[in-house]
C-alpha cells in the first residue's frame, strides 16, 4: 500500500507513531549522529548519512547478563521486559543489515533476547543521499524489499509512502492519506534515477567472495594491516558484526553467580585464543585478512553479501583505511596475476 504524506503533516504523523511506542530516531551529537529517544519531530535529523552505531544496539546489547546460577536451581535465564520501540528513520543499508541479523538470530536456535526485542521494534525507513564512503548500490543494499513496517520516500514537500508489513498497512490506514497519482510514481522513479549517479564509490563485487577466499597470500592484506591498529573500531560500527564472548561471574558464596555476554570483535587478539593458549588469529594480519573474508562472503538465505555497503568501517576507522580501496585494490591484482 502507497500513501502520500504532506511534509506539514510530518507532526501530526510523528505524535501518532508516538502512540506505538517510544520514537527512536537519528539525532546530532556535535559532528555525528546516534538513533536517540526523542520527543519532537524537531529533533530528527533528517539529512543524516549514518550514525556511528548502527541500529543493532537496539536488538543486542553491548553487554547484558543472560544466566543467573544458584546452587538450588542451577542456571535459569534471565527474564527482560522490552518496551515497544519505534525506530524512525532508517536507511536501506542498515533494514538490509537489520535482515542479516535476523537471519542469523532468528534461526534455530532462536537468540530470545533478540527475537523479543526484534518483535517489539516497528521500523520506519527513509531514503537518503548517498555520501563519498557510501556503496550499497554495489552490493544490491540501496533499496529495501521487506523487513520495514514504513518506508518514506522524499519527493521534495511530501513523502510516499510504502508498507512493508501488516502493522504499517493499519497504522497508514488509521491516518487517512490520500492515495498516490501517477505524478507522484514519475517523481519518485526520477528521485532514485538521480539517486543512483551520486555514488562517487563502487566496490567491484562481482565473485568478491572466491577472489577475496582465493588470495590468502596476496600482498594487499600485507599494506594494509601495517596501517591498522587493530582497535577493532570497524567491527563494532559495523552494522552486520555482532561477535560477542561470554563470561562467568561468580561470587565464592554461589549466590551471585551470572553469565554475561558483551560485544566482542574479531579484530582483537583475545577473540581466536582458546584453553591451552592457542590462538587461531595471532597476528594482526590473520585477524585483518578475516574480518575482509567475512564481510566479503555470502550470507546463505539472502545471497548477498554480508556488508551492505554502509561505509562506517571507512568513515570511523582512526587510520584512514577504506574498506572499498582495500577491496578494489585485491580484485585488481587477483585479475592481473590470472
Ligand atoms: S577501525 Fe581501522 S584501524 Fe581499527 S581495526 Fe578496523 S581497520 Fe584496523
Ligand atoms: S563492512 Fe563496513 S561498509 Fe560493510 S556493512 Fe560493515 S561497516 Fe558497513
Amino acid at each position: 500500500m502507497h500513501k502520500i504524506l504532506p511534509k506539514e503533516n510530518l507532526r501530526n504523523f510523528f505524535e501518532k507513531l508516538k502512540e506505538l511506542g517510544e520514537v527512536h530516531a537519528p539525532v546530532r551529537r556535535g559532528t555525528i549522529f546516534a538513533f536517540s529517544k526523542i520527543e519532537s519531530v524537531e529533533q530528527i535529523e533528517f539529512s543524516y548519512v549514518r550514525t556511528m552505531i548502527p541500529p543493532k544496539k537496539y536488538f543486542i546489547q553491548t553487554c547484558e547478563e543472560i544466566l543467573r546460577f544458584t546452587p538450588d536451581k542451577g542456571y535459569s535465564p534471565v527474564t527482560t521486559e522490552t518496551k515497544k520501540v519505534v525506530l524512525f528513520g532508517v536507511h536501506a543499508c542498515d533494514i538490509n543489515a537489520i535482515k542479516i541479523l535476523d537471519n542469523v538470530f532468528l534461526e534455530e536456535p532462536v537468540d530470545l533476547f533478540y527475537e523479543e526485542r526484534r518483535k517489539n521494534t516497528f521500523i520506519v525507513g527513509i531514503s537518503c543521499e548517498p555520501d563519498d564512503f557510501c556503496f550499497c548500490k554495489s552490493v544490491g543494499a540501496d533499496s529495501v524489499q521487506d523487513n520495514y513496517d514504513l518506508f518514506l520516500y522524499d519527493l521534495g514537500d511530501r513523502y510516499l509512502i510504502d508498507t512493508g508489513s501488516r502493522a504499517g498497512e493499519e497504522f497508514l490506514l488509521s491516518l487517512n492519506l490520500q492515495n498516490p497519482t501517477s505524478t507522484d510514481f514519475e517523481v519518485l522513479r526520477k528521485m532514485l534515477s538521480e539517486r543512483d549517479l551520486k555514488f562517487k564509490k563502487t566496490l567491484n563485487a562481482q565473485g568478491l567472495a572466491q577472489i577475496v577466499d582465493s588470495n590468502p597470500s596476496s600482498e594487499v592484506w600485507g599494506r594494509y594491516a601495517e596501517k591498522c591498529l587493530a582497535c577493532g573500531g570497524c567491527t563494532l560500527v559495523c552494522p552486520t558484526c555482532r561477535c560477542y564472548s561470554i563470561d562467568e561471574f561468580r561470587d565464592l558464596s554461589l549466590e551471585k553467580s551470572t553469565r554475561t555476554r558483551r560485544w566482542d570483535s574479531c579484530f582483537l587478539r583475545s577473540h581466536a585464543l582458546v584453553a591451552g593458549g592457542l590462538n587461531f588469529r595471532p597476528t594482526r594480519l590473520d585477524r585483518f585478512r578475516h574480518r575482509y573474508n567475512c564481510k566479503s562472503s555470502i550470507e546463505w538465505k539472502s545471497g548477498g553479501l554480508f556488508c551492505v555497503g554502509c561505509g562506517r568501517c571507512s568513515a570511523f576507522c582512526p587510520a584512514g583505511i577504506d574498506h572499498v580501496e582495500v577491496l578494489n585494490n585485491l580484485v585488481h591484482l587477483s585479475v592481473m596475476t590470472i
